[in-house]
């Protein structure tokens, strides 16, 4: 199919692209377009006006401090991937960019879209929910942060008014003696996950488990962090029941069925993929403490 007809705006800044935001209500942003352009294809969507930020000077950049990264507007999948700073900052943003579509799309896609875009399926949202992150939003009542936990309403719902450009997402750094890893499940790589998991194993002096935190991509309409410490807590590193985190993880979740996997197959999913990635993540952090 094609898109129905819409026009096209090209702002040089971002209060340019507000003014015509604010002008329609049914104009939208487009960034690298891998999700919005999909839809419209299948008029799913259907915006009046599309309000390309891709000639906006200033949005293409990854700022990497002790506190974290923050990632522009306009960087794409791809650019992240290949950050070293920000990998070194943050290892959860290449670890679970690697999992994102496919290189073409990567090489597009932006990591601030699919944020915006929040869709329950992406890996970028669950990342921003479990470092603990947040976005700077420009709307026509100044510029501001929004944490993660008030952006994602809904599956492809965020609180962000239509009238808003969000111009960049921070993801704090990792706490000391932390380790992490991302992994997912999927029916062919590239593809959607059908389950995928983040995990965050942070030690204390002693090298004994201090906190364990988890979040997931495709089990549940908008991200959560789920605490799974007391399943673990104390456990000296290399005895940790990283069994026990998975089994906590199980009860804790609730993902839908689909086409792809039913509920309870995610389920599983979850417990397996939680209980690998504590083991990885929890070397790390072993690693990290020496
Ligand atoms: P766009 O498509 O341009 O925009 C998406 C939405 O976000 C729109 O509603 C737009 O208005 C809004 N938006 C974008 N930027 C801003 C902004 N700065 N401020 C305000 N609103 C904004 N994604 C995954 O996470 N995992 C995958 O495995 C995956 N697989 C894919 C496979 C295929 C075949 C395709 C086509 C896409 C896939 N994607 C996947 C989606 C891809 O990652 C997109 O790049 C991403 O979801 C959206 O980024 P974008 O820059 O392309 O945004």
């Amino acid at each position: 199919m094609k898109p129905a007809p819409f026009r096209y705006a090209d702002p040089r800044s971002v209060p340019e692209a507000l003014e015509v935001l604010a002008a329609e209500e049914g104009a939208k942003v487009l960034a690298g377009g891998q999700s919005l352009l999909p839809l419209l294809s299948m008029r799913l969507a259907a915006p009046t006006t599309l309000v390309d930020l891709n000639r906006v000077p200033g949005l293409d950049t990854v700022e990497v401090g002790g506190d974290g990264v923050r990632v522009g507007a306009l960087v794409r999948h791809a650019g992240l991937l290949a950050h070293q700073g920000a990998a070194r900052v943050q290892p959860l943003l290449a670890r679970a960019t690697a999992n994102v579509a496919h290189p073409a799309i990567r090489n597009r896609g932006t990591t601030v879209g699919s944020i915006a875009h929040a869709d329950p399926a992406g890996e970028m949202t669950s990342v921003l929910a479990l470092t603990g992150g947040s976005v700077t939003v420009a709307s026509s009542s100044g510029t501001g942060t929004v944490g993660w936990r008030d952006l994602f309403v809904g599956p492809l719902e965020t609180s962000l008014p239509g009238a808003a450009v969000v111009t960049s997402a921070f993801f704090p750094a990792l706490p000391p003696r932390s380790g992490t890893t991302f992994a997912e499940v999927a029916r062919r790589k590239g593809d959607y996950a059908v389950c995928g998991a983040g995990v965050v194993v942070t030690l204390d002096e002693d090298r004994r488990v201090a906190a364990v935190r988890a979040s997931y991509v495709s089990v549940g309409l908008t991200p959560e962090v789920h605490d799974l410490t007391d399943a673990v807590a104390g456990s000296p590193v290399e005895k940790a029941d990283w069994a026990a985190a998975g089994a906590l993880a199980r009860t804790l979740v609730e993902p839908d069925g689909d086409l792809h996997a039913s509920a309870d197959y995610r389920r599983l999913l979850v417990g397996v993929l939680t209980e690998r990635t504590l083991a990885d993540a929890a070397v790390e952090a072993a690693g990290g403490s020496e």
